[in-house]
């Protein structure tokens, strides 16, 4: 301001005095007003310049650098490159907040006032079955149908959980989502959701492997009361009670295996997988699964089964004794037990064409139908119910074969036709099988 004075009061002394130079008195009272009516035009000029140049949005090379405006300038330049460093970080945290809320694995809707979808991100898309694009701006009522989610919408009750049927649901491959409205700004809406379906199945899994224990046990212990309250109360001849004491045995006995295979299946499920430290024998395995094969056949079937056993290569596996002999035995004992008397059972082990080693129970029992087959290895899943009781089972057998078999990089394969029989085999990879060094042997 002091400056603009300053300079218009020296132009005007300047005129004045060039006119006083050229035309006396006269020259200076023309060059006084002249001269400063001359810098007031410059000024205009100068002026009109900035204001075209911000017209402009104030591009990089300034219009004006000397003076009064030249300074005005330069400072609204500066403050402009300051603004749009300040908008690009702004963008660009903008940016990284959408982009991590795009990858997260909830799903995220926003909906205005009225309940169109401002924007949700690729999770939200694939819950809802929306096109993320094609889909803006749609009402949410008019996509996601299900009336449990449309009563709450319409509540605009305080954010509170629902588990909803996704869209794509089927009998066959459920979907669960659980959805939660969270109110935010003026009236708007933020619509999360989460895929619960493991989650629901987990629980499901776990009450009816609790409700499954529980009849499992409830049955021995029944029986086993009603025998202590006869006992109790009656007075019995020696020979009655030495029976009720011998089927009180045997309850006990059930519900001690049942005990047994439950810590097994824990234990298999809580401890790492074996590695290659520990090699066992196979010759050996197979001998013990014999022996007690043959011990079981004579105790359950009359007569006895035909059991053969195919001489083995001498191997050894890289594993735990106990599991492998364990799961090799149960594939035997179902045989025994589930094959009628004096019927062929064969128990081999072999080198497969690709190198990897099979061992393998076959019966020509009862067999089973196809509809079972893949729900045989399912925690207490028994097709002949009946027969599993009577002979000791625990439903938890094949469960614990396919755990074993797993944790030593193997797979359970079954193999049945109704009323031809069963092949169950355990296949193990060609790492955790090599021949016995004749040293070792
Ligand atoms: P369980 O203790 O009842 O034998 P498993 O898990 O070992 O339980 O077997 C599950 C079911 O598979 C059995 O209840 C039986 O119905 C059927 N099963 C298993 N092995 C055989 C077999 N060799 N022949 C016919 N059925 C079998």
């Amino acid at each position: 301001m002091i400056l603009g004075i300053v300079t218009f009061a020296v132009a005007q002394v300047a005129g004045g005095g060039l006119g006083y130079v050229l035309g006396g008195m006269a020259g200076a009272a023309i060059g006084f007003p002249a001269a400063g009516m001359l810098w007031v035009l410059v000024d205009r000029v100068q002026a009109l310049r900035v204001i075209n140049w911000l017209r402009r949005d104030g591009g990089r090379t300034l219009p004006i650098r000397r003076g009064q405006w030249g300074e005005i300038a330069s400072r609204v330049s500066r403050l402009l490159r300051n603004r749009e460093q300040l908008n690009a970080e702004s963008q660009a945290r903008l940016h990284e907040f959408l982009e991590a809320i795009r990858e997260s694995p909830n799903g995220v809707v926003l909906l205005d006032a009225q309940g169109h979808i401002e924007w949700c991100n690729q999770t939200a898309a694939r819950h809802f079955a929306f096109d993320a694009e094609r889909d803006l701006m749609q009402l949410i009522g008019n996509l996601v149908r299900d009336p449990a989610f449309a009563a709450h919408y319409a509540s605009r009750a305080p954010a509170r959980e629902i588990v909803i049927q996704g869209p794509d649901s089927s009998p066959s491959r459920p979907v669960r989502l659980a959805v939660q409205l969270h109110p935010y700004g003026a009236g708007r809406r933020m619509l999360l959701s989460r895929d619960v379906t493991m989650v629901e199945q987990a629980e499901t899994m776990r009450r009816d492997f609790v409700a499954n224990v529980s009849h499992e046990i409830r049955t021995p212990l029944t029986v086993l009361a009603g025998f202590i309250e006869t006992l109790q109360n009656l007075p019995l001849e020696a020979a009655d009670r030495a029976r009720y004491l011998e089927m009180m045995a045997t309850q006990s006995q059930r519900m001690q295996t049942l005990v047994n295979d439950l810590l097994t299946l824990s234990r298999l499920e809580g401890s790492p997988p074996p590695g290659t430290r520990d090699w066992v024998r196979v010759q050996p395995l197979l001998a013990q699964c014999e022996t007690d094969g043959r011990a079981l056949s004579r105790l359950l079937a009359v007569p006895p089964h035909d059991l053969q056993v195919d001489p083995a290569p001498d191997v050894e596996i890289a594993g735990i004794q106990a599991e492998l002999l364990s799961a090799m035995f149960n594939l035997l004992s179902n045989a025994v037990r589930y094959t009628p008397p004096g019927r062929t059972i064969r128990v081999r082990w072999t080198v497969l064409t690709d190198g990897r080693h099979e061992y393998a129970v076959q019966d020509n029992g009862p067999g089973i139908a196809p509809e079972h087959l893949p729900r045989l290895t399912e925690r207490f899943y028994r097709v002949d119910r009946s027969r599993s009781r009577e002979t000791g089972g625990t439903g938890l057998g094949l469960a614990i074969v396919k755990h074993v078999v797993q944790r030593h990089g193997g797979e359970l394969r079954i193999d049945s036709t109704p009323g031809r029989g069963s092949t169950f085999s355990m296949v193990f990879p060609t790492s955790r099988v090599r021949p016995v060094l004749a040293a070792a042997a």
